[in-house]
């Protein structure tokens, strides 16, 4: 088949865009051709057309250019990659158009306002693999943040598998072989919903030069691979996002000898950020400690719990900011105050970076700007270092506030090439023009009058058309009137239509002028976007500081409205928490429900907190709350509790119930036994463990022997500090000097049971398996008869397993604030209706409480 000239250019421009989609600019429409009309057509719901008429053979479809961002952010959420091929130069010219992919949009690149979620980064990130060391080099331009971080030694796989779990990417590139590229594979279909996979074969080739043309001198990775790394993902985002992308200017090191880890497990079972149900914020500690007003300020929040510190004095830096803003009702008022009104800087840069910026982004950023001075004012007798150095790094720019307030109207239009942006009196020349413009009008009224009179037609009036520009049109009653220097221009039904010379002039200086405002208007546009740009990276400082203030002060709003205490820090193994609660549980429960307890853990008198008790009662609440204070405590937050003492753990490890890997082909018990693993690998005297029935997917025999032998082997090689639940009562004779056994209160009267929710010392003494089942909707013959085969296995051979029964609540050796028997008791439960499911149980016996 013959080709036109447009069919070849199209071909020659899809062969060097194999992997994407292309959108091919003809007139007014993207036009997509052949499979990428058929994926497209099927993506979005669009009706596939043809030219040739046989859909079948050349099948095409198309999107009107102005609605462009809408559908090409839907193809790239859903993973794909999309080439815009643009026409270039005059399309009115003679011969074939010329045009050229201008950019390729991909689900780690886009920056369609409408995709990018303001509380989320949108990052892409690379992995590199030599000599047994890996590398990830990760950045997102939407807000200019550059990063990398090296992993060596036996779990570097482990480590950079829990980064990009932090990091989330939609997009992910391979650079050349890598020994774990099946398993990394398998990791990311499992845990990110849709990633997409590129494959690069070999480095950029001028390394330096790019890692020269970003960062300065001091900024530059120090290792060879890194180097590769880093200049390989600069090279690719070049390559599609086609600017030259000045604005990732800092590269961070990510090293975690400073961090706590938490691990993807952890930032999993404990839904830091993200819960375990949909992925997303509701429900999190993330959600419940986020007061901030600005999208920085979220998404270092996030950070902030994804990477918390293990330095006192960095972490005490915080806390004496957070200690500050929270003594301080009106200091934190007009901090707040100040961030409402500030947009989402970061963004607004990279826009203006990357030349999508638009006169409402320019008043967004006159209006962000003009609160910076409400943030000075409210910082200027801030005592905390921090806060002095958020003072000392935002700068006011009073210049650009000038001249934005000067140059851009209150609310500019959507679009920069329509004129409407500009305020009077900004710029002279345009002045003169919209005058013109504006007098031309009058004047063309005058001319209609004149001419009337002048003609004695009654029916004259003057118009404008796109073909013909402006005409005088004459009814045809007044035909025989019209004089011989109206030249006839179009002919109607019932009117004529005329030029006159006079008129003609005025028409070229009318839509001259229009053509010079618009024209003026968007140079003068572009020039202040240019003036901004020059001060990017000075801003983005600036953003920054406003970040870290918005989450101080978010913390600060946290502590004091959740009554949250400050912890001490102590390099001194402890950890001591009294009257802890779960900050989560407690908000659903109303604090006043809720019941605090003690945690001690120290290398002297107890490093294992064995905990038994029956279902339901409140363990592993208790466990999470242990953990999450901790890691509280080291992002710098106040926390749910009335004093503490904590010294700052390396990691916080957890094994906690049923989990959802099931779709990985693996199951429970093998999940389970991995994560044992690597708790027993890796785990330091310095970390914190809470291992939550482990041994469960097995026989009991096979299950208590191995949970025997994991309490064994931390109590004697790892010294972790440790909090241990298990069901098996057995387990209870390790009691030591180091493990301790410890219970939920529980009061028994008659067949109803009544969960105090303290933690006391001792073990339990019975399960209350039925009483739970009882409780969850099991008929009555069932549980009836469970309790005359429990009777009987009491007293007969199995009976060993149980412990001795025991009076109503035991308090064998209290922790701390009052036995349990001086805890307000909660309203017994009684038998109720039948719930749907056990996850409804929560809540039950939450409202039981009240
Ligand atoms: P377990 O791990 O022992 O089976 P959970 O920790 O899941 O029990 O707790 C069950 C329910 O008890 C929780 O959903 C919560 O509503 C309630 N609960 C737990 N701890 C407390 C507490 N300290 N104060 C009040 N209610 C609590």
């Amino acid at each position: 088949m013959e080709l036109t000239p447009m069919q070849q250019q199209y071909m020659e421009i899809k062969e060097a865009h194999p992997k994407e989609i292309l959108f091919f600019r003809l007139g007014d429409f993207y036009e997509m051709f052949f499979k990428d009309a058929e994926i497209v057509s099927k993506e979005l719901g669009l009706t596939l057309t043809s030219r040739s008429g046989d859909v079948a053979k050349n099948p095409m479809c198309g999107i009107p250019y102005h609605a462009v961002d809408n559908y090409l952010g839907k193809l790239v959420t859903k993973g794909y990659r999309v080439a815009i091929a643009e026409q270039i130069g005059d399309p009115k010219a003679k011969g074939l158009t010329k045009r050229e992919v201008v950019k390729v949009v991909t689900p780690g690149t886009i920056l369609e306002e409408s995709v990018l979620k303001s509380a989320q980064n949108n990052y892409i990130a690379l992995v590199y693999e030599q000599e047994s060391q890996l590398v990830l080099a990760g950045a997102d331009i939407s807000t200019g943040e550059c990063f990398y971080c090296i992993y060596k030694g036996a779990d570097r796989q482990q480590g950079l598998y829990d980064e990009l779990y932090r990091i989330m990417m939609p997009e992910l590139l391979v650079l050349g072989e890598l020994s774990c590229r099946q398993d990394l594979e398998e990791f990311v279909s499992l845990r990110m919903a849709s990633c997409l996979f590129t494959d690069i074969e070999v480095p950029v080739k001028n390394v330096q030069e790019l890692l020269v043309q970003h960062f300065d001198v001091n900024n530059r990775p120090a290792e060879p691979l890194a180097e590769v790394a880093v200049a390989t993902l600069l090279g690719y985002l070049h390559d599609t996002v086609r600017t030259d992308l000045t604005h990732l200017s800092q590269l961070t090191r990510l090293d975690y000898s400073e961090n706590l880890v938490v691990d993807t497990c952890t930032l999993r079972n404990l839904e830091i950020t993200r819960n375990l149900r949909d992925g997303g914020k509701k429900d999190t500690l993330l959600d419940v400690l986020d007061f901030t007003h600005t999208a920085m300020g979220t998404r270092l929040l996030k950070k902030w719990l994804e990477y918390p510190l293990m330095n006192i004095g960095k972490i005490n830096q915080r806390l004496d900011s957070v200690e500050e803003l929270a003594g301080d009702f009106l200091m934190r008022q007009q901090l707040q105050a100040a961030c409402k009104s500030i947009y989402d800087f970061e963004r607004l840069l990279t826009r203006i970076e990357v030349g999508s910026a638009n006169a409402r982004d320019l008043a967004a950023l006159r209006t962000s700007f003009m609160a910076l001075p409400g943030i000075h004012a409210a910082l200027t007798g801030a005592k905390s270092r921090l806060l002095q150095k958020c003072r000392e790094g935002i700068h006011l720019y009073e210049d650009f506030v000038d001249l934005l307030q000067r140059a851009i109207v209150d609310e500019p239009g959507l679009t920069i090439r329509d004129g409407g942006i500009i305020r009077d009196g900004y710029n002279e020349e345009l002045d003169q023009y919209r005058l013109i413009s504006r007098d031309s009008r009058q004047l063309l009224q005058q001319m209609e009058e004149q001419e009337k009179e002048k003609t004695g037609i009654r029916f004259l009036k003057i118009g404008y058309n796109k073909v013909f520009g402006y005409y005088i049109e004459v009814r045809n009653s007044g035909a025989d009137k019209v004089p011989p220097h109206y030249v006839r221009k179009q002919t109607l039904a019932n009117a004529e239509r005329y030029i006159t010379e006079e008129l003609k002039e005025f028409e070229t200086k009318i839509l001259g002028a229009q053509e010079k405002i618009v024209s003026i208007e968007y140079n003068l546009f572009v020039e202040i976007r240019d003036a901004i740009k020059e001060k990017l990276g000075d801003i983005q400082a600036t953003a920054r500081e406003i970040a870290r203030l918005d989450v101080l002060t978010g913390l600060a709003e946290a502590a004091a409205s959740y009554n949250y205490v400050r912890p001490r820090l102590a390099n001194n193994g402890q950890l001591d928490i009294k009257d802890g609660r779960h900050p989560l549980v407690e908000r659903i429960l109303q604090r006043d429900l809720f019941v605090p307890n003690d945690t001690r853990l120290n290398h002297d008198e107890c490093e294992i907190m064995l905990i038994t008790g029956p279902n339901m009662a409140g363990k592993s609440t208790y466990m999470r709350q242990t953990a999450l204070l901790v890691l509280m405590a080291q992002i710098g937050s106040f926390i749910p509790a009335r004093e503490a003492v904590i010294a700052p753990v390396d990691r916080i490890f957890t094994r906690i119930g049923a989990s959802d890997d099931l779709v990985s082909g693996q199951s429970t018990f093998m999940v389970e036994m991995n994560e044992v693993a690597q708790i027993l690998k890796y785990a330091t005297s310095d970390s914190l463990v809470i291992l939550d029935e482990i041994g469960r997917g097995t026989s009991t025999f096979d299950g208590m022997s191995i949970a025997r032998a994991v309490i064994e082997h931390i109590r004697e090689k790892v010294h972790a500090k440790t909090l241990f639940a298990t069901h098996y009562h057995e387990l209870t004779d390790l009691e030591d000097d180091k493990i301790r056994n410890f219970c939920i209160a529980v009061k028994e009267k008659g067949r109803d049971i009544t969960f105090l929710r303290r933690i006391i010392a001792g073990a339990a003494d019975k399960s209350y398996g039925i009483h739970v089942a009882r409780l969850a909707g099991l008929p009555k013959a069932v549980t009836g008869r469970a309790e005359k085969i429990l009777a009987t296995l009491e007293k007969g051979a199995a009976a060993p397993q149980m412990a001795e029964a025991a009076p109503d609540v035991r308090a064998v050796r209290d922790m701390g604030a009052g036995s349990a028997e001086n805890v307000k008791p909660a309203k017994t439960v009684k038998p109720v209706k039948p719930v749907k499911e056990s996850a409804d149980m929560g809540s039950l016996f939450a409202s039981s409480l009240s």
